[in-house]
């Protein structure tokens, strides 16, 4: 049996002082003020044990991750009509550009990138009657933790300088494939990406995608051929146009966010959750991709 605490340990300590840790993501301006000092890790492992170091009890900005939990959300609602408003392929492209879309007669490439999350957000505009709500208590249930709450600043950070996602959404419309009204949508990504999450509440919320379809309490979330199609879409286009190098450094279906989270996991063995709040240029988590490349490294634990 591995020692994950001291596979952890490890890491954290070799690479916690490292001089290059990327930018904090200040383009949403409230996110700029954070301190990017802060590294945690946490692991799930699959029979339930938790394996933790670091800051992995501080509380961050989801950001793009809640876009895997979107897409869990509406998938077993709207099943394969999924698939005629967007595609499963790979962008590579930065997480907000608008190119494809256009070129692609509003259909995004994925549900990972902005305006792929944004039609899953129309999704749940249309099928709830308060999506916001119906998102937060969705995200509560699966880590099994009340105290999860939206940054009600943060959201409000992003709508006032949110231009891109506007273009985006208004795009989107343009071509028939938002139903709602703009700014209602907008409202709720914006929600969903302000929401605060711990590493240990990640690894728990996640912990469904390792053990096919079923949440930490064993209930059935999605099923296990849902559960693989969208580890499938976080191995491909987890990591936006740095997919491919994620695939190739650490060798596991995930997520990240400009929160500086990462999330990862194999499935039948654990979920893993790294936070560092420096973004490398491609804007995932510097730290989180070195110590995810040196967790299967280490374990031998990746899908290749
Ligand atoms: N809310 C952010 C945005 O739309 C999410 C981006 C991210 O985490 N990659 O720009």
């Amino acid at each position: 049996m591995i020692d994950f605490q001291s596979v952890i340990e490890d890491i954290h300590k070799d690479i916690k002082h490292d001089v290059n840790r990327g930018l904090v993501a200040s383009y949403i301006p409230e996110l700029s003020n954070i301190d990017p000092q802060q590294f945690g890790i946490h692991v799930k492992h699959i029979n339930g044990n938790s394996y933790a170091t670091g800051d992995w009890n501080v509380p961050f900005s989801i950001q793009s991750i809640s876009k895997a939990l979107s897409l869990a959300l509406v998938l077993p609602i709207y099943k394969d009509a999924i698939w005629e408003r967007m595609d499963v392929e790979p962008s590579g492209n930065p997480f907000n550009h608008l190119s494809l879309l256009e070129l692609e007669n509003g259909i995004p490439r994925n549900p990972f990138i902005n305006a792929g999350a944004i039609v899953v957000a129309d999704m749940m505009v249309s099928h709830f009657k308060n999506p916001k709500q119906v998102f937060l208590d969705y995200v509560r249930d699966l880590a099994n933790d009340k105290t999860i709450d939206f940054n009600y600043t943060v959201a409000k950070s992003e709508r006032l300088t949110g231009f891109g996602n506007y273009a985006a959404a208004n795009l989107l419309k343009a071509y028939n494939n938002l139903e709602n009204d703009v700014d209602e949508v907008l409202d709720l990504y914006f929600h969903q990406c302000s929401i605060e999450m711990t590493c240990e509440q990640l690894s728990n919320a996640f912990f469904m995608f390792a053990n096919h379809g079923k949440c930490l309490q064993q209930k059935e979330r999605l099923t296990s051929s849902q559960a693989k199609r969208i580890n499938a879409i976080m191995l491909t286009c987890g990591f936006y146009d740095e997919a491919g190098e994620f695939a190739f450094e650490v060798g596991l279906p995930g997520k990240s966010g400009v929160g500086g989270g990462i999330i990862a996991l194999l499935p039948n063995h654990f979920t893993i959750t790294t936070w560092s709040p420096g973004l490398n240029e491609r804007g995932n988590s510097l730290l989180g991709m070195k110590a995810l490349e040196q967790f299967t490294t280490k374990t031998k634990l990746s899908i290749f």
